[in-house]
């Protein structure tokens, strides 16, 4: 990113080489720049402005070193900017510091990959960290949903909650702990019911599966294609359930990842994994400086 963007600059700020500190005029020039990058990138439009505002704050009157020209300098701070923007350098690990059996409560909206997202987490966590842990699917709105997460359990060699009919989510969820922690299981993943769209019912059942098992982690699966929609999907779930952490799933297509920048300013809730691709261990941590790339392109 730092060459691409310094490139995208250089053009701004050949004439500029070997003044000394950067004025307003050369900045916002620069930042005309940044704007339609990070909107070409689907970032939210009052996020934009608040970050360019911020980066030319940073940028007018600083020095240039006379190593490097403008167009690096400005890059540089544009690209620190960003990263500090989507949650600072380095990943933000899973909270699994709770006592066993720890719960994980999956949301989202259907389709997003919370399913298969679920069954990834549990793979990773049983073969890099050495959980014994437990899938447990509490959608009882799709027949085949329970049938699903099973069978995905099976395919990550990760053991599942025998299925029982006619019981409600919180029930499920209930016994999904009393299971864990009658088996020794270290983390239960509680994978709820999705819907085509946000709805208080779906609100609310979370937030009584919330109450009853008082996960460690509630994470929300986004599908990172979806831009602005993921965002305001994010704002929604975090309002109504209160939201630990996202995973962005889709990270394999060709989303440039702005509405991973938006996600982070407007819900505060960190992105700590990434979903690159269907199969089980297409699961990442989030790494702001590889997003700040993509985002600057
Ligand atoms: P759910 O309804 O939210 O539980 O969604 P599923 O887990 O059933 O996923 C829906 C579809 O998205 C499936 O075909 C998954 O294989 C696919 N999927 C999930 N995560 C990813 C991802 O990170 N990348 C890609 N390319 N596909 C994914």
């Amino acid at each position: 990113m730092f060459e691409t963007l310094s490139g995208r600059f250089s053009g701004v700020f050949d004439k500029l080489r070997g003044r000394g500190a950067l004025s307003e005029a050369d900045v916002a020039e620069a930042m005309r720049e940044v704007r339609l990058a990070m909107l070409d990138a689907d970032v939210a439009l009052p996020v934009v402005k608040d970050f360019v505002n911020k980066v030319r704050e940073r940028a007018v009157g600083q020095e240039v070193l006379d190593s490097i020209s403008p167009g690096q300098a400005v890059a540089k701070i544009v690209n620190d900017a960003l990263i500090d923007a989507l949650g600072g350098a380095g990943a933000v690990p899973l909270n699994l510091n709770n006592a066993a059996p720890i719960p994980i409560l999956m949301v989202g909206l259907q389709g997003s990959g919370k399913t298969t997202t679920s069954g990834k987490i549990a793979l990773r966590l049983q073969t890099r960290e050495r959980r014994r842990v437990l899938l447990a699917s509490l959608d009882v709105q799709r027949p085949a949903a329970q049938l699903q997460l099973q069978q995905l359990a099976e395919r990550a060699r990760v053991a599942s909650l025998p299925i029982v009919p006619g019981q409600t989510p919180v029930q499920i969820a209930q016994r999904a702990i009393e299971t864990g922690r009658r088996e020794g299981f270290d983390v239960v993943i509680l994978d709820t019911a999705g819907r085509l769209s946000i709805d208080e019912a779906l609100m609310e059942e979370v937030r009584q599966i919330r109450a009853a098992t008082n996960p460690a982690e509630t994470l929300l699966v986004v599908d990172a294609m979806t831009g602005q929609d993921a965002v305001n999907t994010a704002k929604a779930f975090n309002e109504a359930v209160g939201v630990s952490g996202v995973v962005m799933t889709r990270m394999d297509g060709d989303a440039r990842g702005g509405a991973a920048l938006s996600m982070r300013a407007i819900t505060g809730a960190p992105i700590k994994l990434t979903g690159s691709g269907e199969k089980l261990e297409a699961l990442e941590e989030f790494h702001p400086e590889r997003v700040a790339g993509r985002i600057l392109g």
